[in-house]
């Protein structure tokens, strides 16, 4: 059970809650009554400088530790996690808003990604060729880059923070992690189990704040590489701005996925996958689709059935067992998705269902599940990330026409065909410029022994998260090239044919 969440959530630095030295607070809401619930601390220059050095302290002893030692901690860890789902869950849902269910799936997700980093010795091993001259070796090896700092965002308070320190940490390094401030506590709930399960202080840091905490960290000498997760504009602010510090960055943007049904596809299996990977966590995922491409005639079948579907979804309070879909993230945020279904009607789109009534408690930051018909690629419902229970329905004439649309489109994260038909769906994996593909699968969301990342404006950098490149991003490789001549002429070499 949730133990209760104090009135501030505090930093996590030297292995300690700390309210840290800035006066600076945020305010943290319950998304379904609408109240503040508790405050944040906002970190200023003087707690960023507090967190790096302790992380810079302890990177040393960290990086010198056996690998057995590390994925001991890191199986330690992993069991604490499983231990505490139902807890993580629920804060999850008390500051996010999603429902139970989902908040459960998160957190198996990211588990997943510390039962991969408990595999660091078999992770690390270099290469080896002997004899690459006579009596010359060459090899290489991985070793961490010190510090590395984690940007997380809001819609997976738990999960994307674990798509990066796990590795982090299992590679040798210090992590600072900067959740978003919009659902702070989760963070300092895993900081505090992983350090039950023996993590030394200071190797994992949890610095509250906002953008002040952000661009210290970017400009902070002592900070090696920086991995950040969030929408474009600011994923792209913090590529360039890392990057010209010198430090290794990679930044996930924001998203538009495309849900491509062919004439053939199975329709009600389309229209659940729809709305599932549409509204599921109210449409504020990474890889939630937000837009149907209806291809030849399969839209005239295929919306009845989504639009059917709709009707039976219970929006409600995440914490209500019975609710499906719960509210968005803060009011700010409802009210920029209620004013994109405005902007799809006065663009002349065909609002199939209008969620702007829906309001299931007084207060909450409610919109329900929405769905747009005949949208057309110059509408702002469809060039704009809206990250809400909006559904867009576009109508295409072909399966080339589908693949220009989704190539023409700036974000490349993931996107699903549905088809029986194996050849179009293997054209179409061929052809598109996205970065994860679903076949009958709507959220192509990769295992953790995978990476994840999109194309174009979904990532700045070049390398994925988790998987083999979290583990290529959180280490720095030596070649080595050796001979040894012979010593003291001692001669240990193997023995001739003559001495046997
Ligand atoms: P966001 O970009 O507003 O915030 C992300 C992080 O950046 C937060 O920690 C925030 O404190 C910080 N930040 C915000 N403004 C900043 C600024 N001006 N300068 C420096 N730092 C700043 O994103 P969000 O609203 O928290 O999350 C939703 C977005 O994240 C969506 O665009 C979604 O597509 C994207 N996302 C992408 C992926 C992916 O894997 N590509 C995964 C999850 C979410």
């Amino acid at each position: 059970m949730t133990r209760s969440l104090p009135d501030l959530v505090p930093h996590w630095i030297d292995g300690a809650r700390t309210s840290g030295t800035s006066s600076r607070r945020g305010d943290v809401f319950q998304p379904a009554t609408g109240e503040v619930a508790r405050q944040v601390a906002l970190a200023d220059q003087s707690d960023v400088d507090l967190a790096v050095a302790s992380a810079a302290k302890a990177a040393q002893g960290w990086a010198e530790s056996s690998l057995s030692a590390r994925s001991r901690v890191l199986f330690a860890f992993r069991q604490l996690v499983d231990a505490h789902r139902a807890e993580l869950a629920e804060i999850i849902t008390a500051e996010h808003g999603k429902v139970l269910d989902d908040a459960a799936g998160e957190v198996q997700r990211g588990l997943e990604v510390a039962e991969f980093a408990c595999g660091i010795p078999h992770l690390l091993k270099g290469e080896h060729s002997e004899q690459v001259s006579r009596g010359v070796d060459a090899y290489s090896v991985r070793q961490p880059l010190g510090v590395v700092a984690g940007i997380t965002p809001f819609n997976f308070p738990v999960m994307v923070p674990m798509w990066m320190f796990p590795v982090a940490v299992a590679c040798g390094n210090a992590f600072v992690l900067k959740p978003s401030e919009r659902d702070p506590s989760a963070s300092v709930r895993l900081a505090e189990l992983f350090a039950e399960a023996g993590l030394p202080e200071g190797v994992l840091t949890v610095l509250q704040g906002d953008a002040t905490a952000v661009n210290a960290l970017l400009d902070h000498p002592d900070v090696a590489a920086v991995s950040f997760v969030g929408s474009t504009p600011i994923a792209r602010h913090v590529y360039a701005r890392g990057t010209a510090n010198g430090k290794r960055v990679q930044a996930l943007g924001g998203a538009k996925n495309h849900m491509v049904v062919l004439p053939d596809a199975d329709v009600d299996v389309a229209a659940d996958a729809a709305v599932s990977a549409g509204f599921g966590s109210a449409g504020e995922r990474c890889m939630a689709i937000s837009v149907v491409v209806a291809v030849g005639d399969v839209a005239d079948r295929l919306v009845p059935a989504i639009e059917q579907r709709m009707a039976a979804l219970r929006v409600g309070p995440g914490t209500d067992p019975a609710s499906q879909m719960g509210p968005l993230v803060t009011r700010a945020h409802r009210d920029r998705v209620a004013s994109y279904v405005d902007s799809g009607v006065r663009e002349g789109a065909r609002l199939v269902v209008d969620g702007r009534g829906v309001a299931p408690t007084p207060g909450g930051f409610w919109l329900g599940p929405t769905l747009f018909d005949h949208v057309t690629p110059d509408m702002e419902i469809y060039r704009d990330e809206i990250f809400g229970p909006v559904l867009s329905v576009v109508r295409v004439p072909t399966p080339e026409a589908a693949i220009e649309l989704v190539n023409a489109n700036q974000y490349g994260n993931g996107t699903a065909i549905f088809t029986g038909d194996g050849l179009a769906a293997r054209e179409y994996q061929r052809r598109v410029h996205v970065g994860m593909i679903g076949i009958n699968v709507p959220i192509p969301v990769p295992m953790s022994y995978y990476s994840f990342g999109g194309w174009k404006d979904s990532l700045f950098g070049d390398t994925h998260v988790h998987g083999m490149d979290g583990v290529r991003f959180y280490t720095r490789m030596k070649a080595i090239t050796a001979r040894w001549p012979r010593h003291h002429g001692v001669d240990l070499a193997m023995p001739t044919a003559a001495q046997h």
